[in-house]
């Protein structure tokens, strides 16, 4: 399962997810919803960096982002620097 999806009907394309991620793989696709807001994404090469440390997810205000499970990570490798 992906680490993370959006739920792009649902997107403002307010990009407050682009500006929290700590791995910075949140970009502004070129689609753009029913609504007519243009929508975020990850790109395909760029999924498996994401660690699923939710910080998007929060701060999102339309509940557009759906995480899966934390990735896997090799001993003493942390997901960003709040863990550490
Ligand atoms: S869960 Fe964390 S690493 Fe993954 S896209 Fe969201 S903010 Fe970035
Ligand atoms: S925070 Fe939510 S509504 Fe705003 S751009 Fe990201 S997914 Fe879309």
């Amino acid at each position: 399962m992906r680490a993370i999806a959006f739920r792009e009907d649902r997107c403002k394309g307010c990009l407050l997810c682009m500006t929290v991620c700590p791995k910075q793989i949140i970009i502004v696709s070129n689609r753009f919803n029913k609504a007519g807001y243009k929508v975020v994404e990850v790109l395909e090469k760029n999924v498996d960096k994401c660690t699923s440390c939710a910080a998007c997810a929060l701060v999102c205000p339309d509940n557009a982002i759906i995480l899966g499970p934390r990735k896997r990570r090799k001993k003493g490798e942390v997901a960003d620097a709040r863990e550490a």
